[in-house]
């Protein structure tokens, strides 16, 4: 079986080696006797994985012969036994950084119901293993008369390294937000971050959108899947503006307007709610969930999520979640308008 010879992780590698012989200079001398050993013997690893690059034999489990999952390496380049291979004690501690990741994962998440204005937002976030690679956000404005920003986005590829691009794209939204730049410059300035600090062939797609006064609402979508705008005539899709985030640093996007009148909402999704398969393999689709939303105009977010997911899973029918799921209603309630304008 060939080796692994990911330019990024042989990048990755060089890097830390420069950082080990940066590090082993900078120690002062009388700390030098006990650091120096556990430096100079990661340096040693570190060359010993260039090595296994070099011979074709890097990311061969050491044990069976088996592929290394590409996403421990990405973690932990200098890992040299598959997941099956682990010991009990070392499965377990990975474990256990697991449930740690998914914790810090979730406390990343907004509230799962926030009233802004006239407007009510509800959201689920499945995550099809312990952690996701489903991004989920909603930043208020600080300023009284402000934007509030929602969110929604799928980095491609499921488990850890997904999961650490999801809280990239979080902490990076976290502080562009608050540069108060229009919707497309904010994706813009995003994408072109995003493109400098990930692997190649990593990329998100994303759907960020501004809530205004009077209904108003501002979309740009990152190569998403259509929005879905819920109204009493029917349900129109709302398309994609740009490309996924992470593919080109030129990216441009432009911002799709719309005005929702009171009582209709929009429906924001990630690809594993849309793509969910039943046991036959039959996809579960745009246009079914179009058809469940479309039922339920009117209903409150909380009531059009749960009532949408209990029909992709009745599709599903007891099949195995494959993929991270996230679905977020956002509703210009006509009680909530009653209360605001009280
Ligand atoms: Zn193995």
């Amino acid at each position: 079986m060939a080796g692994v010879t990911d330019p990024y992780l042989r990048e990755q590698l060089e890097k830390r080696r420069r950082e080990l012989k940066t590090a082993l200079s900078l120690t002062p001398t009388d700390e030098r006797a006990a650091t120096a050993v556990s430096f100079v013997d990661l340096l040693h690893k570190v060359d010993q994985a260039v090595e296994r690059m070099d011979e074709g034999t890097y990311g061969i489990c050491e044990n069976c012969q088996g592929t290394l999952e590409k996403e421990r390496l990405i973690a932990d380049p200098l890992v040299q036994l598959c997941l099956d291979c682990l010991s009990v004690e070392e499965q377990r501690a990975l474990e256990r950084d697991l449930e740690l990741a998914s914790r810090i994962q979730r406390g990343l998440l907004p509230q799962t119901d926030l009233r802004f204005r006239d407007w009510r937002i509800h959201y689920r976030y499945k995550p099809a293993g312990v952690v996701s690679g489903d991004y989920c956000d909603l930043i208020v404005p600080s300023a009284s008369d402000g934007k509030l920003i929602f969110l929604l986005g799928d980095v491609a590829g499921k488990g850890v390294a997904a999961s650490l691009l999801m809280t990239h794209l979080h902490a990076m939204f976290r502080s562009l937000a608050s540069l108060g730049l229009e919707l497309d410059k904010l994706l813009e300035m995003a994408n072109r971050l995003f493109c400098e600090s990930t692997i190649a062939g990593q990329y998100a797609t994303l759907i960020c959108g501004g809530i205004g006064r009077d209904g108003e609402l501002e979309i740009v979508s990152a190569g998403h899947n259509p929005a879905l705008l819920v109204s009493k005539d029917g349900v129109k899709q709302i398309g994609a503006t740009g490309l996924p985030l992470g593919l080109f640093t030129t990216s441009r996007y432009t911002v799709s307007r719309a005005r929702l009148d009171l009582n209709e909402s929009l429906l924001l999704y990630t690809d594993g709610i849309s793509e969910a398969n039943g046991v036959s393999g039959s996809e579960y689709g745009i246009s079914a969930l179009s058809v469940a939303a479309g039922k339920r105009y009117g209903w409150t977010p909380q009531e059009l999520v749960a009532g949408c997911l209990s029909d992709v899973e009745q599709h599903c029918a007891g099949a195995r979640q494959a993929d991270d799921q996230t679905l977020m209603a956002i509703q210009r309630s006509a009680a909530a308008a009653a209360s605001f304008n009280d």
